[in-house]
């Protein structure tokens, strides 16, 4: 029978109202069987995540504060969850333990990992649904990284004998019992890799948006959500600031092949966005998906004579880079030129770059330009389609906006342009209008 692996967000699940709207959804589809809990998230702009809090308590107890009292706001929030759903179900027990085990130092991922845990005995009662921990399925290796092979392992053999079950998100357990939590939003990692052990049919991601939007709202008005997008143009426009899922947790489904679906609680007859590997004809019925970008850009520009010529230039420079631990993100180059594109962050953390690749490369003429900003356009529909850099140059160009650098992919899945970090947001809506609203 098909199954789909659900995963819940903080804001989905941040008050019984919330609960009510994940219980409808799971029940009003039998293939939702395994189910992915985040902690209560923020129910108002001003409120605090339960991860946060429990972040804070277990730093304050560490520091002398009476535990007891530090907990009670994170167990009031629980209660009036359990409470306000009509549960019979006392934590008392559970709230005991944690607070003991905060008095024994047992960590601050054991801390921050309490959320998910709660929430998913809470969801699993409500549901009438097993409840199985993380702890046990989720593994990692005794130096603290995730262990791939004997999670998949655990997880299959786990699931294999439950037709349905809530297991938390965000953390899993050292060999030794140790909690360990994945990086912040990892619960999305967590609904990855439970969809690849039990072989989903579909991994939905479900959220407070109605799914992945072409272009950052805070620059475009009202962008439009992407109906389907590859897991290729997804990474580039992560890889760019684009982010609804931890960027992570792509890749299990990815290896898998299964498609994720982003979808949002509040509005869930939204078909929200398909992350698929390949896309029919039919779903690719624009030829930009989306766009993104980034600000904090440098370009480190070199001019050398004969540079076409000189064997190992490049080597030399990269060389370099690797001795240092420089990470570059791309180096367009002419016939005596050469330009690398870097974060600016990365020139700041090694004073005297530019001396040192003058001592090894011996250019006419090295030079940093600061400042620059990069836009990453990304769409499998470009590929069949003639004209569209000549488009966007002409729609930029129009705007008066300059071009530093360009660089396409070979794949030609993406264009990316550098400009100066000013024109950046006029950039994206520029090229926003060119593609989306004509
Ligand atoms: N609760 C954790 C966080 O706030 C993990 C998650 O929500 O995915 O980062």
């Amino acid at each position: 029978m098909a199954k789909t692996v659900v995963k819940f967000g903080g804001s989905s699940l941040a008050d019984a109202q919330q609960f009510k709207k994940v219980a409808e959804i799971i029940k009003a589809d039998g293939k939702r069987r395994y189910i992915v809990p985040s902690a209560p998230g923020k129910r108002f702009g001003a409120d605090i995540k339960v991860t946060d809090m429990l972040y804070s308590c277990y730093d304050a107890v560490a520091e002398g504060a009476d535990p007891q009292k530090e907990f009670k706001p994170i167990a009031e929030r629980f209660g009036a969850i359990a409470k306000d759903l009509g549960l019979n179900l006392s934590l008392n027990e559970e709230y005991e333990t944690i607070i003991n085990n905060f008095k024994n130092n047992a960590g601050r991922d054991y801390a921050a990992s309490r959320g998910e845990y709660l929430n998913g005995i809470i969801l699993a009662k409500y549901l009438g649904f097993p409840f199985i921990d993380a702890a046990d399925g989720v593994k990692f290796r005794a130096n603290g990284d995730f262990d791939v092979d004997l999670t998949n392992a655990s997880l299959t053999s786990i699931l294999s004998k439950t037709r349905y079950a809530v297991i938390p998100g965000f953390y899993g357990a050292k060999p030794n019992g140790e909690i360990k939590t994945f990086s912040r939003g990892g619960s999305d990692f967590t609904g990855s890799i439970i969809a690849r052990a039990v072989k989903a049919d579909l991994y939905e991601n479900w959220t407070d948006v109605s799914g992945f939007l072409a272009a950052d709202p805070r620059i475009v008005d009202n962008p439009e959500v992407i109906k389907v997008i590859t897991y290729r143009e997804l990474r580039e426009l992560s890889y760019m600031g684009a982010t609804v899922l931890h960027e992570e947790a792509i890749f299990p489904v990815r290896t898998a092949g299964i498609p994720i679906n982003i979808k949002n609680t509040n509005d869930p007859l939204a078909p929200g966005t398909m992350i698929v590997p390949n896309a029919t004809e039919e779903e690719t019925t624009t030829v930009i998906t989306g766009i993104a970008g980034r600000k904090n850009f440098s370009v480190i520009s070199l001019e050398k004579d004969e540079m076409n010529n000189e064997i190992g230039f490049l080597r030399r420079i990269l060389t370099l880079f690797e001795a240092e631990g420089i990470n570059f993100e791309h180096i367009p180059s002419g016939i005596d030129t050469l330009s690398i594109v870097l974060c600016t962050d990365e020139i700041n953390k090694h004073p005297g770059l530019l001396e040192r690749i003058n001592e090894v490369a011996r250019p006419n003429h090295i030079e940093a330009e600061r400042g620059l900003a990069m836009i990453a356009v990304v769409g499998r529909g470009m590929k069949e389609k003639r004209g569209t850099a000549a488009r966007m140059f002409a729609a930029l160009s129009h705007a008066k906006i300059n071009i530093r650098m360009i660089d396409q992919g070979s794949s030609e899945l993406n264009i990316i342009i550098g400009i100066k970090e000013e024109d950046f947001e006029e950039a994206i809506k520029v090229i926003y209008n060119v593609f989306m609203l004509q």
